[in-house]
């Protein structure tokens, strides 16, 4: 049997704090167990908030923290021909529709919905896409299209999930030993997705599916905050006719009033702990894998 496949997914647009450092310890640990490959991947297809600095920064700070990884490192903004093959397939398939509203029009338009009550929103707590643009008529797309107008491609999602029955994942929790359960999928509390925006033709949800197949992965062990988006990742991967792989989701590491750490939290920055002295053993330690 192939040995398993596993991948530590970074975007340099900041420095690793102890968040990353317990994910890209816990697939390395698990690759090395299982006798499995350990692959990194740099997503860096926001070119507006990548910078090469911080990719360097993550090289340096994961060597130091002891992990190895196959090279050649796969770097998302160099594939962009991959990504717009999957979403020349999802139009294909029909599924796909340019909507032309900017940020504030959407604005606008969930607080006009909400005046009859509350609007839905997705697992992050966004509001869904409150647009019409998938019934725009084609006269008035094509118009709109050839007027250069800034568009997001959306995935109609009631369409989409037309094409499947009954789509779950296989999570298999957090540590060696995590509790297996079948996760019934739900894309659909996600709304329209955007697929791709007019400037960048793809965005996380596609390049993340595409790439996860492409190099083979076959155990996905990422951060709880992602356990939701996995319902879109397993329908993305149905209707491109890709391998499903193992999910394992998880606890976040936080700061002491409890929140998820975030690139801009200085104090739990890799870099930051390791001029104050730290040591890689005690990061270890830090995140509970000591
Ligand atoms: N690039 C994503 C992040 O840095 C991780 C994506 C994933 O693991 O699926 O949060």
């Amino acid at each position: 049997m192939a040995p398993p496949v596993f991948r530590f997914a970074p975007s340099p647009n900041g420095f690793l704090h102890l968040g990353h450092a317990f994910s890209a310890l816990l697939n390395f640990d698990r690759a090395r167990k299982t006798g499995g490959r350990l692959l990194l991947r740099i997503e860096d297809i926001d070119a507006t908030r990548c910078r090469p600095e911080y990719e360097a920064a993550t090289y340096e700070d994961l060597a130091w923290l002891g992990i190895d990884w196959e090279t050649p490192v796969r770097r998302q903004s160099e594939h962009l021909a991959d990504y717009r093959a999957a979403l020349d397939r999802l139009s294909a398939l029909g599924l796909v529709y340019p909507a032309f509203e900017s940020r504030t029009e959407i604005a606008r338009l969930v607080a006009a919905r909400e005046a009859n009550g509350p609007w839905p929103r997705d697992p992050d707590g966004a509001p869904l896409y409150p647009g019409e643009a998938k019934s725009l008529p084609a006269p008035e797309r094509d118009r709109l299209l050839a007027s250069g107008r800034p568009y997001a491609l959306r995935l109609d999602m009631i369409a989409a999930c037309r094409h499947v029955t009954g789509l779950t994942w296989n999570e298999l929790g957090e540590g060696p030993d995590g509790e297996r359960c079948t996760v019934p999928a739900r894309p659909q509390a996600w709304g329209d997705v955007i697929l791709a925006r007019k400037e960048t033709l793809t965005s996380y949800h596609l390049s993340v599916v595409v790439d996860d197949a492409i190099q083979g992965v076959s155990e996905i062990v990422r951060g709880q905050d992602l356990f939701h988006a996995t319902a879109v990742h397993r329908l993305l991967q149905v209707l491109l006719g890709l391998p499903e792989p193992a999910y394992r989701h998880h606890r976040l590491i936080c700061d002491d009033e409890g929140r998820k750490l975030s690139k801009s939290s200085r104090s739990t920055g890799l870099r930051a702990l390791r001029a104050a002295g730290i040591t890689p053993a005690s990061i270890r330690q830090l995140v509970g894998l000591g």
